[in-house]
């Protein structure tokens, strides 16, 4: 049944022009696939130029889905992943680390949840309130959360003279995210390449500037798009983010995995949610359990990094795109100080 709807799409389609072109989208190969899942007819172009110059297509493809498919939804996905696949500058080993940026880290997790993005944006914060260039991409594509984060959820980035995508600026630092640039109420379905592609164009894309760290807030888990990227990108290293639950904590040990067989150093594990105290009577209680990254970390021989509690403000702050009001500062500034250290060969730059 898809096949036959997938062609009858695609006849439809033939009437679409290519941007500057007599010939249709199919016969220059602009029109890359069309996948149909339940009721959303989604179709990946090829594109080669800025975004902004398929305008006039994007709207075309959406009248006659509309008019002719007017049961489905449309979801128009722009990829330049088979034009980087061809290009023989770019290949699987390819070291991704723009001029500018002194040092890449990833921030990741084995499970969704655990709170990789808002210690992401806290670690950030820290940094730069110390005095350090700090940018923060959102590579997390199932659930981009840094523009709201950051309190940037209504802006839209724009594009420089030179093709490149400006960063928007919050509490200090630059940030990008996919969140920016997907339509987030439309269902998006990703595959391995696509990700792949899209996260390497926001890396190298961007117009970073010069920055002392980016921080990459990772997709969760450990499949092969992670390993993907942390093979590709240039990290100096990587911080891994738990709950003491031990389900939290075997997934954690999967990420340490991961980096270690690609090689990238491990900069530490940070327990998030460690325990609670009652603003009330100031008893301490532990929600999930206690202890259980810092003795992860000591069984497999990497740092731990310091302890984050439940804590309302946390929460709270990270809702309103707020961090920087967070009464959980100096839990932050203590991690950021080991990160400042694992780079600088521990020199105590500016802290
Ligand atoms: P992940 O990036 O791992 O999916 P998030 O950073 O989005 O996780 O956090 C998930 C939820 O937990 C968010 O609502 C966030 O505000 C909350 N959260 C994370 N860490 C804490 C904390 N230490 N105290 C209170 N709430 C937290």
């Amino acid at each position: 049944m898809s096949k036959i709807l997938i062609n009858e799409i695609k006849s439809h389609l033939k009437k679409v022009k290519d941007f500057q072109s007599d010939n249709s989208i199919l016969e220059t190969k602009t029109l890359n696939e069309i996948i149909i899942d339940n009721r959303t007819i989604t179709i990946i172009l090829n594109i080669s130029k800025p975004k902004n110059l398929y305008n006039n297509i994007i709207k075309t493809i959406e009248n006659i889905i509309n008019d002719k498919f007017n049961s489905y939804k449309t979801n128009i996905i722009l990829t330049s992943e088979n034009l980087i696949s061809k290009s023989k500058n770019i290949n699987q080993n390819e070291d991704i680390k723009p001029e500018g940026i002194d040092h890449i880290i990833a921030v990741a997790s084995g499970k969704g949840g655990v709170g990789k993005s808002t210690i992401s944006t806290n670690l950030a914060i820290s940094l730069s309130k110390n005095n350090y260039n700090v940018g923060i991409l959102d590579a997390d594509i199932y659930g981009p959360s840094q523009p709201k984060l950051l309190g940037l959820q209504d802006n839209k980035p724009t594009q420089n003279s030179e093709g490149k995508i400006n960063t928007l600026k919050k509490h200090g630092i630059k940030c990008m995210s996919i969140g920016f640039l997907i339509e987030p109420t439309k269902p998006m379905i990703w595959r391995g390449p696509m990700i792949q592609s899209a996260l390497q164009q926001l890396i190298k894309d961007v117009d970073w500037g010069k920055l002392d760290f980016l921080i990459v807030d990772m997709p969760p888990g450990t499949g092969d798009v992670q390993l993907t990227i942390t093979q590709k990108v240039t990290l100096s290293g990587a911080i891994i983010i738990s709950t003491p639950q031990d389900i939290a904590l075997q997934d954690a040990i999967k990420g340490l995995n991961m980096f270690k067989k690609v090689e990238v150093p491990i900069i530490g594990l940070v327990e998030n949610m460690s325990y609670h105290i009652c603003p009330k009577c100031q008893e301490k209680t532990m929600v999930f359990g206690s202890g259980g990254a810092e003795n992860t970390a000591k069984n497999f021989n990497v740092p731990f990094l310091g302890k984050i509690p439940l804590d309302i403000s946390i929460r709270e702050n990270s809702d309103k795109g707020t961090p920087n009001k967070n009464t959980m500062n100096k839990n932050f500034d203590s991690i950021s100080k080991e990160i400042i250290k694992f780079i600088y060969n521990n020199e105590t730059k500016n802290f």
